[in-house]
């Protein structure tokens, strides 16, 4: 239920319809908007009766939410989220691109891609320092050092950087030094992990489980917006499905159902979607196309040499031709 107030409301309106929301056992959440208040009603079993709340001063009416996500509902908050960090303002008017190597392997590595995707006009560098690996002996990320590196990669380019938690042991040493802190596919239904991402002071990139339905994802955000965190960036990176020609199938359907839905931005990662690289780039401009606010891509000066993922991460100079096209595809959209 979102109780939506008068444009005209009073804060005093506002906190009697809470204490009378709170009064019924139910949580109340004011969300304020551009034009006016609204209260979500949390913490209820079974339908709430609207009318109890209809005749209070300052109460225009009362909505029923008919999804389980309740904080990550648009019905709860029409206007975007726009999530700020460096230069990058994700999810509004513009394309946010997002690249680096899949995993940070040494400094000389890490700086030398983060030269190249500055250059190219990327605007956040992505690596991981603890890798997420389906066997335990591939490489499994510097750990530590490797966050000590991308922290040298901000200072030397001034790229805000992103890297993954994988539980919650770490998770106060990766944001000590991460920009946005990213939960990859795998631990997307890791509860501990999202509760604590809740607490966190930084924004937090949620990417789909590859086997989660829509609702199933926008239920994990549920968990991180609940827990009082409300930058979060859904990240659509593909799901698994019965075909062997690429990783993953890029659920592009997904970015105009996640912004009908949700008020939270949606990037697409297609390095992961894809496994190749030589599909990366079309997939890039297919979700330009479907008004995904940015793109999150592998990239590597060696990829015959990476320790991840060479397969599907980018030469630089695909990558600067990436930059382009997507940028080109964004400006033809947007009548530019
Ligand atoms: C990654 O981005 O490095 C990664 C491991 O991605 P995913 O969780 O989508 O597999
Ligand atoms: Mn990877």
């Amino acid at each position: 239920m979102l109780i939506v107030m008068d444009q005209k409301a009073t804060p005093e309106q506002v906190e009697n319809v809470v204490a009378a929301i709170e009064a019924r056992g139910y949580t109340a959440r004011p969300i304020p908007g551009g034009e006016r208040v609204a209260i979500g009603i949390l913490n209820n079993e079974g339908p709430v009766d609207g009318s109890l709340f209809l005749g209070l001063r300052g109460v225009k009416d009362a909505i029923p939410v008919t999804r389980p996500y309740k904080l990550a509902n648009r019905e709860f908050k029409p206007e975007d989220t726009v999530v700020c960090v460096g230069d990058a303002r994700i999810g509004e008017g513009s394309l946010t691109i997002i690249a680096g190597p899949c995993a940070i392997e040494s400094e000389h590595q890490s700086l030398t891609i983060a030269k190249h995707v500055k250059k190219a006009g990327g605007q956040l560098f992505r690596g991981g320092a603890f890798k997420p690996r389906t066997s335990p002996y591939s490489f499994q990320g510097l750990g530590e050092e490797g966050l000590k590196i991308l922290k040298k990669v901000r200072e030397e380019t001034g790229l805000p950087v992103v890297t993954e938690v994988m539980d919650t042991e770490n998770f106060d040493i990766v944001e000590a030094y991460a920009d946005i802190v990213q939960i990859g596919t795998r631990n997307m239904q890791n509860f501990s992990l999202l509760k604590r991402a809740g607490l966190s002071s930084r924004p937090i990139l949620l990417k789909r489980g590859m086997a989660a339905t829509i609702d199933e994802w926008l239920m994990a955000a549920e968990y991180i917006l609940e827990g009082g965190n409300s930058q979060v960036i859904l990240c659509e990176r593909g799901v698994r499905t019965f075909v062997n020609h690429s990783r993953n199938t890029l659920d592009l359907s997904a970015v105009p159902v996640i912004r009908k839905e949700s008020h939270l931005p949606i990037i697409i990662d297609p390095s992961h979607a894809a496994g190749k690289r030589d599909q990366v780039i079309p997939l890039s401009r297919a979700a330009v196309a479907v008004e995904a606010h940015g793109l999150m891509v592998e990239v590597h000066h060696a990829p015959e040499e990476a320790l991840s993922d060479g397969a599907q991460s980018l030469y630089p100079e695909q990558f600067k031709d990436l930059c382009v096209q997507a940028r080109s595809v964004y400006d033809v959209l947007h009548g530019r």
